[in-house]
């Protein structure tokens, strides 16, 4: 495996997997770049070493129909102006256009290619009716795992080398963020710098953390991260549990939730989990007393009340002042932090103070000589809301493959790089 830093890309073509699935207005206007600027330092690493880069994308979700909604037409010009370069485009990504104006690139040029998913063979996924019978949807699926094998085999054919940069899609074995590295030989695929930096901050936090190590994990359902908490209680010290999870905790002691969201399904679960933490020596935090409110409203009328005490009617929305005072404590007298969806229904400004705490004392643990990852959705909304992004380590960009990488699993986009 070559690394992007030191790879001299003079006189090559480099095909890149990005991410550029960002937001569009019904003008079809960029409303958040960031994705695009992320991937940046990688193209201009190729072009200043004298290379040419082949960029491809998806962008939404074409289900493998042309449609000029999804055309990657729409951020070439944008790309050109972060880039300071011209970039041409193709209106496909494999073919004869597509192979010339690869085969006519020049150094320092740029070439965007269309939506990988206007063509089912990105996603390797038949599309097939509901009612299909099972051997018709068997040979399908094998006709299109070959299809897309013929598919990222032409990508890489595009090209000397191969480079991804696309950590949000890394959870995905698709043609061109996994299957196109088996037609590229082991040094001439790498990741891009987007990668190589979203992977050094996760090994920071989950292979070779400083100690004490504190995950804050928040959000709504206990469903959702169950597979996280239990990875993660291998690895932390120290493991605050907030938001909506709080209570499908308290309420398997018997507690009083209200009408706090709450899954009765998972009290068994929620109870073996504070048994395992116990075992592995892991100190559990949950909320000892929540913002309540008589309504899921911001101008709802609001108490503080133990968490295990909610009367009828009323739902916990956020952290109360002593959790919070605890929170922080803990947060404080960390060297490593993970912090994974909001303490609170931080979108309403009444219920967002218990998750502007944790923000705050992530940040000031970070001034201390911590290292601060956050990462997954919601928290990373929070943290810019609050306008603290810049203060905190390391923010990942990663939605689904982020969480899937939290809960241990191995990411078909990495592995077929790293082998
Ligand atoms: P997730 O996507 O699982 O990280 O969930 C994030 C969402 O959880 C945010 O939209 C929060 O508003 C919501 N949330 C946090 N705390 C609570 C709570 N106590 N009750 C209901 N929703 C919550």
């Amino acid at each position: 495996m070559s690394k992007i830093e030191n790879f001299n890309f003079a006189g090559k073509k480099a095909i890149v997997r990005v991410d550029f699935n960002v937001p569009l207005n019904e003008k079809f206007e960029i409303t958040d770049d960031t994705r695009i600027r992320a991937a940046v330092p990688t193209i201009k690493k190729i072009l200043n070493d004298g290379g040419s880069a082949i960029i491809m994308s998806h962008l939404g979700r074409p289900d493998g129909v042309v449609n000029p909604d999804f055309s990657l037409r729409h951020i070439q010009s944008h790309l050109a102006k972060v880039l300071g370069v011209d970039v041409k485009f193709v209106d496909n990504c494999v073919g004869a256009d597509v192979k010339a104006a690869a085969a006519a690139l020049n150094p320092g040029e740029v070439l965007l290619l269309e939506n990988l998913r206007f063509h089912l063979e990105e996603e390797g996924k038949p599309k097939l009716p509901k009612d299909a019978a099972d051997d018709v949807k068997k040979a399908a699926k094998a006709d299109i795992k070959e299809k897309q094998k013929t598919f990222a085999k032409e990508l890489a054919s595009l090209a000397d080398v191969y480079v991804n940069d696309a950590f949000g899609t890394a959870h995905r074995a698709h043609a061109s963020t996994a299957i196109i590295a088996d037609y590229c030989t082991g040094d001439s695929k790498m990741f891009g710098f987007l990668i190589e930096s979203e992977l050094s901050s996760l090994e920071k936090v989950l292979h070779n953390p400083q100690r004490p190590f504190t995950a804050i994990m928040g959000g709504a359902k206990v469903s959702s991260k169950i597979t996280i908490i239990e990875n993660l209680l291998d690895k932390v010290d120290n493991l605050i549990l907030g938001g909506g999870m709080t209570y499908t905790f308290i309420k398997a002691h018997g507690g009083e939730v209200g009408s706090s969201i709450c899954e009765p399904e998972f009290l068994d679960l929620a109870l073996k989990i504070e048994a395992k933490a116990k075992e592995k020596g892991v100190k559990l935090y949950l909320a000892a007393d929540v913002v309540a409110a008589d309504d899921f409203k911001n101008d709802a009328n609001t108490k503080v009340t133990p968490s295990n005490a909610i009367p009828v009617g009323w739902q916990g929305l956020d952290a109360g002042p002593e959790s919070v005072k605890t929170f922080t404590e803990v947060i404080e007298d960390s060297a490593t932090i993970l912090w994974n969806g909001p303490v609170g229904v931080f979108e309403m400004e009444n219920f967002a103070k218990g998750s502007i705490a944790v923000a705050n004392a992530i940040v000031a643990a970070t001034d201390k000589g911590a290292f601060s990852l956050i990462g997954g959705g919601d928290s990373v909304a929070a943290i810019n809301q609050f306008g603290l992004a810049d203060k905190v380590s390391y923010i990942s960009t990663a939605g689904g493959a982020l969480l899937e990488y939290l809960e241990g699993k191995t990411l078909p986009g990495i592995k077929a790089i790293q082998g």
